[in-house]
């Protein structure tokens, strides 16, 4: 059994993840990382970052939307590090092409679905499990999980609106965890980022620029993965442990209801 929590964290290879799982190796857990594939620059480029923080890494290849592979992936981590003290539930992906509502696909539908929605969702019920059990195997054992969702839960984008719909579905995923896991010592969180500048805006950057030039942002910025990081790491130091099912937005105050 590893002396230090671990965490795992999805979509780590690239942008918010990679961030998360810098920042969290900084906080001393060991870090199990996911993404599609451990052969990107990204990973490579990760495994470096992380373990010049002294922490240990364990890169993982997981289609995350592929809920039959994930029991597989879960045993693995325990073979490695025999716990799994925090879940960050990041990977997602925007639609492939954004489209109207009225010429939304089912096939983009349900490729944004399985994979921001669905995939989390099954995956957080397969390590809430374990942490239940492993309540009883580690003494001040503290599990968390996180989901990390967007402002687009509660606003609405009428060119892609498979993509709000699956934010706003795993807004409800974190708020009934929360629920169900608050008498097992899980504390679940959800944490909205705005415009965070990745490789997911990259395609829409000149738009945003435009928009957050306009006064849209109220600080006036764009969002760092960075920022993310920190408010994740905030969250698995435990200064958030009386909030079980709390909504941190982390937007430069676009959460702000402006007249
Ligand atoms: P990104 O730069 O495009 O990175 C996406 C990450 O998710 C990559 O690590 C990617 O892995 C992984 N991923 C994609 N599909 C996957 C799958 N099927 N299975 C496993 N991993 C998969 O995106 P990002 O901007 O960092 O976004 C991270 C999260 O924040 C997403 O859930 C996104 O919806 C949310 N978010 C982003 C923004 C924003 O402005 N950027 C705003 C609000 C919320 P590979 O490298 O293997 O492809």
């Amino acid at each position: 059994m590893n002396n230090k929590p671990v965490a795992v964290i999805t979509g780590a290879s690239r942008g918010i993840g990679r961030a998360i799982a810098i920042s969290l190796a900084s906080e001393k857990f060991d870090i199990a990382a996911i993404a599609r594939t451990v052969e990107s620059e990204g990973m490579k480029t990760l495994t470096r970052e992380v373990t010049e923080k002294n922490a240990a890494f364990f890169p993982v290849g997981l289609d995350i939307a592929c809920t039959g592979c994930q029991d597989e992936v879960v045993k693995n981590i325990l073979g490695r590090y025999g716990r799994i003290d925090l879940l960050v539930n990041n990977a997602g992906v925007a639609p492939l092409k954004r489209n109207d509502l009225l010429d939304m696909t089912e096939e983009s539908y349900e490729r944004v679905m399985n994979i921001n929605l669905k995939g989390p969702l099954f995956f957080a019920q397969r390590i809430a499990r374990e942490m239940i059990y492993l309540n009883r195997q580690i003494p001040d054992y503290k599990p968390r999980i996180i989901f990390i969702s967007s402002i687009s839960s509660t606003r609405s984008s009428v060119n892609r609106a498979e993509y709000c719909i699956s934010k706003a579905g795993l807004s409800m995923a974190s708020s009934v965890f929360a629920d169900r896991l608050a008498g097992d010592n899980i504390r679940v969180f959800e944490v909205r980022p705005g415009i965070i500048d990745t490789d997911m805006t990259a395609r829409v950057k000149d738009t945003y620029d435009k928009l957050i030039a306009e006064g849209k942002v109220p600080q006036k910025r764009w969002g760092s993965p960075e920022d993310i990081g920190k408010a994740v790491a905030s969250l698995s130091r435990g200064d958030w442990d009386f909030s079980t099912g709390a909504i941190f937005d982390i937007s430069g105050g676009l959460n702000i209801t402006r007249l």
